[in-house]
């Protein structure tokens, strides 16, 4: 166990205790109309609780007869992430809306795990399981269910040479980390950072390291240079639908290993801990943020076919990473990372397409900004309040560890409730061969609605390190041609379906949802059969099967009806739903 480990399990102690004030779930069975059919009777729910050493929790929805403390702590994702009943995402108009499970296993170890798995199978009982509660597609809830809830599993172990069980004599050791199912990448990057590693993961510090994000490919800053969270998967420990705990590598079970590099949570079973491939720690990291703003109309389109010219040109490489943005205020957003590349150099990059604006000061107001760190420093929340305090919140709760922080930026995504979220990989080809087709449709879009072209959710440019362990992966072929993902999304914030005072205004979801329809659509006509990343997608996804995982998903299906042939484990527009 690392220093990281030790604080995170101190941390969680409190929780625990915190939790102990629910009522003994067993007290809450008897007769209900469970989703899949009867609900099991008191005995059997206590002969659980029994089986999971008194685990077996009551959940609800924090918000619900919530305090205005309660509303304000809802505010913080680690808190949130400590409910059983929370949720990140309250809905999503016309899809879905949060609901808590009546019993939820509090899950410490992979026999509680087993034991939630046969329960429910036996029973007929839905089951979901949540680590962190990030899905926006709601996979990891359900009305009368019984929810598998792996907050407390967060132990992480580093590997200096790891060799995945059952490989052959003379197998190469790798230099790996293996993380518990409720980790947060936070944890796992100050694990990594610590010992002079680094770890492929996401932008967010709060999303699991283990969950919807891993299995379900996942994208960090730096992907076009590591490679997807998925690529990074050497082993992991899967309880599958008949409740068996199978050790999953390249070795032992491969077809598995496919299904959960990218074929997405909650589809195959539930994992109990993963081991991912590290890497040594990089350099140094470059930040832009800013802008470059056009006086007119016609200025700002002028822009965005420049930037599409550009970007082949200037960023179709590993070393660029998160985003650039597009709305209807003539705005053109930075917030771009190079990493392993010397300042001089990536200044000289940006100011190749910035000059060009800069020169002209009547028609564009040009602000980049740039940040140049040690790499070792990005995870350092003393390093943010030395330099940029705005950048991160911290955690403000004096019980809370001292490195827990969010990015200041992703606060926007809590308590979210959904009008509309689309996705869209963008061809790099396309951009280079037809820059005039594809600014017009951005700039239409973005007329209607402000979007991210999010360049490490495409994978062209992508290290041929990080491109030979992705071609194995479940991941859309489409995203290895991708200058980047177009995301566009809107959601009204703090908005509690049901919650006197604090409802999501219907009327407001169907109008923004209607803009991105329709933004999203002068998109999709110029990048016709372009897939889009499953994590991220619309949850009305049309041909969601070709649209998310494109020529792999036979396959993905042949091997979910191997493994779960009653397609026990199902959530929305996963592997083999359709076949209820
Ligand atoms: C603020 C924010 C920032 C984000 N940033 C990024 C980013 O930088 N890059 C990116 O690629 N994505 C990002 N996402 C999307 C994120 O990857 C998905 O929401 C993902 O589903 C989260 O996984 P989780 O395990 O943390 O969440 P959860 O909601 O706990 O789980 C999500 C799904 O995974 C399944 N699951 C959870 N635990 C397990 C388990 N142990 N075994 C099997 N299945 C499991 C659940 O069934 C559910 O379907 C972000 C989301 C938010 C809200």
């Amino acid at each position: 166990m690392t220093e990281i480990s030790r604080r995170t399990v101190l941390g969680t102690a409190a929780l625990v205790a915190a939790a102990g004030a629910m009522a003994p779930a067993a007290r809450a069975g008897g007769p209900r109309a469970g989703s899949m059919g009867t609900w099991p009777s008191r005995a059997k729910w206590r002969a659980l609780d029994k089986q999971v050493g008194g685990r077996l929790i009551t959940t609800s929805l924090p918000w619900v007869n919530a305090t205005p403390q309660t509303f304000e702590l809802l505010k913080n994702p680690f808190w949130n992430e400590e409910q059983p009943g929370a949720l990140q995402s309250t809905g999503w108009y016309g899809a879905w809306t949060a609901a808590a499970s009546p019993y939820a296993v509090r899950a410490q170890k992979t026999s509680d795990i087993v034991a939630a798995v046969n329960f429910a199978r036996e029973n007929n009982v839905k089951l979901v399981v949540k680590g962190t509660g990030h899905d926006y597609l709601g996979r990891n809830m359900a009305p009368d269910s019984l929810l598998v809830w792996t907050h407390d599993m967060r132990t992480i172990t580093m590997h200096d040479a790891f060799v995945p069980q059952g490989a052959p004599t003379g197998t190469a050791p790798v230099h790996a980390m293996t993380v518990e199912a409720g980790t947060r990448w936070l944890e796992a990057y100050r694990a990594a950072t610590l010992a002079g590693r680094f770890v492929s993961g996401g932008g967010c510090t709060s999303v699991g390291a283990c969950g919807g994000f891993t299995f379900g490919s996942g994208f960090g800053s730096f992907s076009k240079r590591f490679g997807t969270g998925s690529g990074g998967i050497v082993q992991a420990e899967i309880v599958t639908a008949d409740g068996k705990v199978r050790t999953v590598n390249e070795f032992s079970e491969p077809d598995l290993l496919f299904g959960v590099r990218g074929g997405g949570g909650g589809t195959y079973g539930i994992v109990s801990r993963v081991t991912l491939l590290t890497h040594p720690i990089p350099s140094t990291l470059g930040i832009i943020t800013g802008s470059i703003t056009a006086n007119s109309d016609a200025a700002y389109r002028e822009l965005i076919e420049k930037f599409v010219e550009f970007y082949p040109v200037g960023l179709d490489n590993w070393h660029w990473g998160e985003s650039v943005a597009f709305g209807p205020n003539n705005e053109f957003g930075f917030r771009l990372t190079f990493l392993d590349m010397p300042e001089d150099q990536g200044k000289a990059v940006i100011e190749r397409f910035v000059g060009q604006f800069r020169s002209r000061p009547d028609e564009f107001t040009v602000d980049p900004k740039f940040q140049f760190l040690e790499f070792k420093n990005l995870w350092n929340p003393d390093y943010w309040d030395s330099v940029d305090p705005d950048f991160i919140t911290r955690d403000p709760r004096p019980e809370a560890p001292d490195y827990q922080y969010w990015w200041t930026g992703n606060q926007g995504e809590l308590g979210a409730f959904w009008n509309g979220y689309q996705s869209r990989w963008i061809s790099t080809d396309l951009m280079r061969s037809n820059p005039t087709e594809i600014a017009e449709a951005f700039y239409r879009a973005s007329r209607l609605r402000s979007f991210i072209f999010q360049v490490n959710k495409g994978l062209s440019g992508e290290h041929p390190e990080a491109r030979a362990r992705d071609e194995k992966t479940a991941l859309h072929p489409g995203c290895f041609d991708a200058a980047a993902l177009v995301i566009m999304a809107s959601s009204q914030q703090y908005k509690y379906p049901g919650i006197e005072g604090r409802k999501p205004s219907a009327k407001t979801a169907r109008e923004l949802g209607g803009d991105i329809n329709r933004a999203m659509g002068f998109i999709k006509d110029v990048t016709p059969g372009a897939g889009t990343y499953s994590t991220e997608a619309d949850f009305f996804l049309e041909d969601w099967q070709r649209n998310q995982w494109g020529s792999n998903y036979p396959r993905l299906l042949r091997i979910k009806r191997k493994y779960d042939p009653t397609n026990f484990f199902r959530v929305h527009h996963g592997v083999g739903s359709e076949e209820l």
